[in-house]
């Protein structure tokens, strides 16, 4: 049985995270969601809040978990019996930071691969600090975030200014 793991902070989960989710999924026989957290950026929805609307937008769907990573990616993929970290890759500005955990992740595991998985072109500008920037300023994120989210994520800043 293969399982790879998608991580991320997905504050919030976008289209564009969901398309690699799927396309991932597609490739093994489980795929372990896993949502942490990132010392340089804080995040405006909790862990719990995160993990919530990766599911709502996931539905139930076979094969797909979703679920917290505390502690190091490589502790948890072997807790998980994984050895394969999937990721997207958008354009050259992920590529330096994913590089670097790539290769420490090597480090510290050298039996996990760490797979990059190409953004869907529709999705390549998409991040979510603009979905963010957008539901902010009282944007139109429609198309950005799954339909099923879209008001939890505006509702988030309703009372911002
Ligand atoms: P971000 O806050 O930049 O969206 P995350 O930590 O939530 O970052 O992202 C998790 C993973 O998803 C990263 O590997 C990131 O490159 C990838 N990712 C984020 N947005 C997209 C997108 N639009 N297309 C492809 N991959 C993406």
């Amino acid at each position: 049985m293969k399982t790879f793991i998608c991580p991320g902070s997905f504050d919030p989960v976008t289209n564009g995270h969901l398309d690699i989710i799927y396309r991932a999924a597609a490739l093994c026989d489980k795929l372990i969601v896993a949502v942490g957290d990132n010392v340089n950026k804080e995040t405006t929805f909790s862990k719990q809040e995160r993990i919530e609307l990766l599911k709502t937008a996931i539905g139930d769907k076979p094969g797909i978990s979703v679920e917290p990573l505390d502690g190091l990616l490589t502790d948890f993929a072997r807790k998980k019996k994984s050895k394969t970290v999937i990721k997207g890759l958008r354009a050259l500005s992920d590529f330096e930071y994913e590089f670097q955990m790539a290769l420490l992740n090597k480090i510290l595991d050298s039996e996990i691969e760490t797979l990059f998985m190409m953004t869907n072109v529709n999705y390549s500008y998409l991040s979510s600090s603009a979905v963010k920037e957008l539901a902010r300023n009282a944007g139109n994120i429609e198309g950005l975030v799954p339909d099923s989210i879209k008001d939890k994520v505006l509702d988030k800043f309703k009372n911002y200014k």
